[in-house]
């Protein structure tokens, strides 16, 4: 039978763990993308393709030139253009996707989640809480791209935690930038938040283990998380975790 070929829209832990599990897959050719915001991301099986494909419709032509037969959304739920992308491309080619999606933290008897719609909102709960006397150093973990909203604060202390050390300043000057890449166990993110004094978190709920730790860390704690809830992403088919993609991808190799 002839090669298919599967693409996978990647950033994520599960990507390079189904990325892996597909590669041995026999009869699957399997391309893994990445939008190319990290300098030096984590290794990867298969084929890499890096840098984005040019919005839906570069994606649709992607697909055809490539003659990819499959594509998994392994992407960060906050990543939620390339997913509207990929569902308008798929449609569009008629090739079969399925959304890898982890479901989100749900929360737990003591934890203090403060819930909100997005960073800009999660910098004014933060500016309340500080203002209120509940907050003065906050360990921020919701990436590099939006950390300009936290820049007007005042009477916080920021703790910043990167994948890697930007190569441009960050907009916050008098931020401490920490770097590292998940997964964080329990131990060491209870002697991080200690360590540095923190007070409140904020983060995005992007579900999963990896990240998982600080949150149980701070509901042991007794510190307040600021907790971004998740954008609205298409309605498409979807797994909650890899072992279900494999199987929606082996049903399709027939
Ligand atoms: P986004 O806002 O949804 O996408 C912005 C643009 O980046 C897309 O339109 C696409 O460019 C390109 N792109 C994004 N993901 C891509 C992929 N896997 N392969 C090829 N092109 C991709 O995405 P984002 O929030 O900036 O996230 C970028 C990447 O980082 C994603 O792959 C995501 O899985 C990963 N990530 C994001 C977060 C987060 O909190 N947002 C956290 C951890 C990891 P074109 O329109 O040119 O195709």
């Amino acid at each position: 039978m002839a090669e298919r070929r599967l693409l996978i829209l990647g950033g994520t832990a599960e990507a390079r763990t189904l990325a892996r599990a597909a590669a041995a897959l026999p009869g699957l050719a399997v391309t893994v993308s990445l939008a190319g915001r990290t300098r030096a991301p984590a290794p990867q099986s298969g084929t890499v393709h890096t840098g984005g494909f040019g919005g839906a419709q570069g994606l649709a032509a992607f697909l055809a030139d490539a003659k990819i037969d499959l594509v998994v959304d392994a992407t960060h739920p906050f990543a939620a253009r390339i997913s509207r992308h990929a569902a308008e491309a798929c449609s569009k080619t008629h090739v079969p996707l399925l959304m890898l999606a982890r479901p989100p933290w749900r929360k737990r008897p003591g934890d203090a989640w403060h819930e909100v719609a997005d960073v800009p909102a999660a910098a004014s709960r933060l500016a309340k809480l500080a203002a209120e006397g509940r907050g003065h150093r906050a360990f921020v973990t919701v990436g590099r791209q939006e950390l300009g909203a936290f820049a007007s604060l005042r009477g916080v202390e920021l703790v910043v935690r990167l994948v890697e050390r930007p190569e441009t300043p960050i907009p916050l000057s008098g931020a401490k930038i920490l770097t590292g890449r998940g997964p964080f166990s329990l131990d060491a993110e209870r002697a991080l938040l200690a360590g540095y004094g923190i007070d409140v978190i904020v983060s995005k709920n992007s579900g999963g283990d990896a990240t998982y730790a600080k949150i149980a860390a701070a509901r042991e704690m007794g510190l307040p998380v600021i907790l971004v809830e998740r954008p609205a992403l298409p309605d498409v088919e979807r797994a909650a975790d890899v072992e279900a993609t494999l199987a929606w991808i082996e049903a399709r190799l027939g």
